[in-house]
């Protein structure tokens, strides 16, 4: 049975539901056009041609519109899809939307219509899933590498070395099967290929911290004594007046979360000081409360203390506490100081000396790779798939460097290759693509 069959036609809203210009719906299935054509003015399609009319309801006109045709195999599913685009309000969507399911369409899932693109081999998983990060992108850098996925960058890299692998197995099953007519591959080969594709996957995994944290974003918390400039710095690095910023020690008192665009998303969080003293108030004890559970959330802490009074004893217990912690210490109110004493950043929050070095170095730290030199994002999913093509190509070098037969070692090539087909969705279970698919939105 052709895969076409098998599907009903769906239909849904493309665009958010809410006022706007313009509203889309969108149709996919055998069924698409013979659906508009039951309430449509001007119904006959032309490939590549859009066409403008009415819709109709019982002869009650309903929206001018202009209904876009896609004709299967050429279309973003690979069905015949419909595309109407109609006045942008809520109720206008929702009218035509309820002709079309009237006419034997059924809503569609979320994710269905790129779920069918896959199924119908328009694009691969990974181009599939790139979809939902484009959609979803929190930044411009994560939307625009986003898009390479779809343009297919990483799955070439994958095909690349699934390619590699298929080599070094045809010449292992060949020596195998035909011993008479075919040598089987020289172990030097071997370990030469194997380590070639090992060194191929290790370069996709390469930008995977910077791909989560991409989707996830980092928290990065501001701390130190009250009055050492942390509101003025949280302010500085936003470019806002958020944060009350006063001379009276003990000013900030909530914790406030802000999101920075440095490339990767990052949630700044100003803390209130840390200061284990008796005298603060019962507000700003439960502010430094949090101070604490903030410094343990945080991917990254910016230690700042004030440059005119140097490090006190209390600036260096604080500092003890992020021995385990991915930090960098800050000396702030670099205006007023000459000096300058190794292991510290000096900054002005007030003049904005040393900040956009400082933007610089926190992008560093938090990511692997800088986001904006990223050709191709990877998901979990997609790490789980390589690393477990990683430790199978792992053994199979091991097992090389100590001359196993070799249909031992064509095992753990396999596995190689199935674990890179599960990536790409060649080898993929309803369950796994379910989960996937799951995370769209309806008419994606
Ligand atoms: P916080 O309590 O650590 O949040 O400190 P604030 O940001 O409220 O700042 C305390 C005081 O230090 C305010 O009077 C700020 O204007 C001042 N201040 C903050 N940063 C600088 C700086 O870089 N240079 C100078 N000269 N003063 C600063």
């Amino acid at each position: 049975m052709n895969i076409l069959d098998e599907f009903d036609t769906i239909a849904a809203p493309a665009t958010p539901i809410g006022a706007g210009g313009v509203g889309v719906i969108r149709i996919s299935g055998d069924k698409a056009f013979e659906i508009i054509e039951k309430i449509f003015s001007n119904p006959k399609f032309e490939p590549r041609r859009f066409n403008r009319g009415w819709i109709i309801d019982n002869e009650e006109k309903v929206d001018e519109v202009i209904v876009l045709p896609f004709f299967a195999p050429n279309s973003y599913t690979g069905e015949n899809v419909i595309e109407i685009q109609c006045h942008g309000g809520v109720n206008v969507v929702k009218n035509i939307l309820n002709l079309v399911l009237k006419q034997g369409a059924r809503m569609a899932e979320r994710g269905e219509f790129t779920k069918r693109a896959f199924l119908n081999k328009r694009m691969d998983l990974s181009q599939a899933e790139s979809v939902a990060d484009i959609i979803h992108a929190k930044t411009s850098d994560f939307a625009k590498v986003s898009m390479k996925n779809l343009s297919g960058v990483l799955k070439e890299r994958i095909n690349d070395i699934k390619n590699d692998i298929f080599e070094v197995l045809s010449k292992i099953t060949a020596g195998i099967d035909f011993p008479e007519d075919v040598k089987e591959p020289e172990y030097e080969y071997l370990i030469t290929n194997f380590e070639k594709i090992l060194s191929d996957i290790d370069d996709v995994l390469k930008g995977a911290d910077t791909s989560n944290i991409f989707r996830q974003g980092a928290s990065v918390a501001i701390i130190g004594k009250p009055n050492v400039g942390k509101s003025s710095l949280f302010n500085a690095l936003l470019n806002l007046n958020r944060a009350i910023v006063t001379d009276i020690a003990g000013t900030t008192r909530d914790v406030l979360r802000e999101t920075l665009d440095l490339g990767i998303p990052v949630t700044l969080v100003d803390t209130a000081g840390i200061r284990e003293n008796e005298d603060v108030s019962r507000v700003e004890q439960i502010g430094i409360e949090f101070s604490k559970q903030s410094l343990d959330e945080a991917d990254l802490v910016l230690f700042v203390y004030d440059a005119s009074q140097g490090l006190s004893g209390d600036d260096k217990e604080v500092l003890k506490l992020l021995e385990n912690k991915k930090h960098i210490v800050i000396a702030n109110k670099a205006d007023l100081v000459s000096e300058r004493n190794a292991g510290a950043q000096y900054i002005s929050a007030l003049t904005g000396e040393g900040i956009a070095e400082l933007k610089r170095d926190l992008t560093s730290k938090v990511c692997d790779i800088e986001p904006e030199t990223l050709d191709f994002v990877t998901n979990t999913r997609q790490q789980e798939c390589l690393k477990k093509a990683k430790a199978s190509i792992e053994q199979a070098l091991l097992a090389s460097r100590l001359y196993e037969l070799q249909d031992l070692i064509s095992i753990d090539v396999k596995s190689a290759l199935l674990a890179l087909d599960e990536l790409t969705g060649e080898l993929v279970t309803d369950d796994i693509l379910d989960n996937i698919f799951e995370h769209f939105c309806i008419g994606k």
